[in-house]
């Protein structure tokens, strides 16, 4: 039986598939029981599913899903969370920016009885400040925003045990945030601290984009507040609005010498507030969206090929 999977997503990762096997492999033949690599390739243009395809013939370890074009980091582990027939399932990513060496750590804490070992990262090598700064902000932002408790400076390297990787099989919602989730999920969960290094090879498949579309999915998906932070805006103007006809009313008896252009304040207050209803109204739509993502009821991923699973297998 499958004691340990390795799920990692690769998206254009040619520079480094080879290596990260390899590292993987190292890592895993040290582990106690017989373990699986279940990689992911989310619709690479470059070599990697090649790779990946030879890697699968030489090693009857390997498992191999291609998916049929590029659907996301989170939805590719969400896949491999789906394929994975181990008893404890470890995510991490291609790029060898988590340490494999990492996982066995992990396995040992997840002996000690913990369902959920997440890696915290203490140090982040090789990222651009601005990454980092955003990084640190989004996490905070979010932990103000909900109540699910989920911690600030994890990423998806984590280990899960079998009873959580099935109620995460059972959530299906669309725009996923994955870390967010296995949270959400509860049992026992422990933080593991480890130095996030630098990308082995090649460059990041997160451009800024994709950064505010993963942001946005946090935060939507865990929070409601955004919507109701049109109550607040608009009481506080509202204040505001008695306020200034009292300032204008007192100006406007007590110093008739003092005359301000109409326009212009009209202009302004008119500018001011149709940029608070656009805002409002694309935080609804931020929402209504993903809503819309969920009636359409699509699978989550359409996988092109599978490799490397036996029989019983999905
Ligand atoms: N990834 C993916 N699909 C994507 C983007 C990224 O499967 O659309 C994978 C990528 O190959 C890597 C992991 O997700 O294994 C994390 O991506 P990356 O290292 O580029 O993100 P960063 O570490 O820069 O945040
Ligand atoms: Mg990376």
């Amino acid at each position: 039986m499958i004691k340990y999977s390795v799920v990692i997503p690769a998206y254009n990762e040619e520079a480094v598939i080879e290596t990260t096997y390899n590292r993987l492999t190292e890592v895993m033949k040290k582990s106690d029981g017989e373990y699986e690599l279940v990689f992911i390739n989310d619709g690479s243009r470059d070599a990697t599913a090649d790779m990946l395809s030879q890697i699968c013939d030489k090693d009857s370890s390997v498992r191999l899903i291609n998916f049929s074009r590029n659907f996301g980091h989170q939805i590719a582990v969400t896949a491999g969370m789906d394929y994975a027939q181990g008893q404890a399932i470890v995510i991490i990513d291609a790029d060898l920016q988590d340490p494999p060496e990492v996982i066995l750590e992990m396995i040992e804490k997840w002996k000690e009885g913990y369902d959920v070992v997440y890696g915290k990262r203490k140090k982040r090598k090789g990222e651009t400040v601005f990454k980092k700064a955003t990084a640190a902000m989004f996490y905070r932002i979010l932990d103000k925003l909900t109540t699910v408790e989920i911690p600030v400076d994890t990423g998806d390297f984590r280990l899960i045990d079998r009873k959580v990787c099935d109620v995460m099989k059972s959530l299906s919602e669309q725009n996923r945030y994955v870390r967010g989730l296995v949270s959400w999920v509860g049992f026992k969960q422990t933080p593991l601290e480890y130095d996030r290094h630098e990308r082995f090879a090649g460059e990041t498949k997160y451009p800024l984009k994709k950064m505010l579309k993963f942001a946005a999915d946090g935060i939507t998906s865990f929070s409601y507040k955004p919507l109701k932070l049109a109550n607040v805006i608009g009481i506080t103007l509202c204040a505001l609005s008695v306020l200034y006809l009292l300032i204008a009313l007192i100006i406007g008896l007590c110093l008739p010498a003092v005359t301000m252009p109409a326009w212009a304040l009209a202009l302004t207050i008119a500018l001011f507030f149709n940029g608070i209803t656009m805002i409002m109204l694309g935080i609804m739509g931020e929402y209504i969206g993903r809503i819309y993502d969920e009636v359409k009821g699509r699978p989550l991923y359409v996988v092109k090929e599978t490799k490397g699973f036996n029989s019983n297998a999905q």
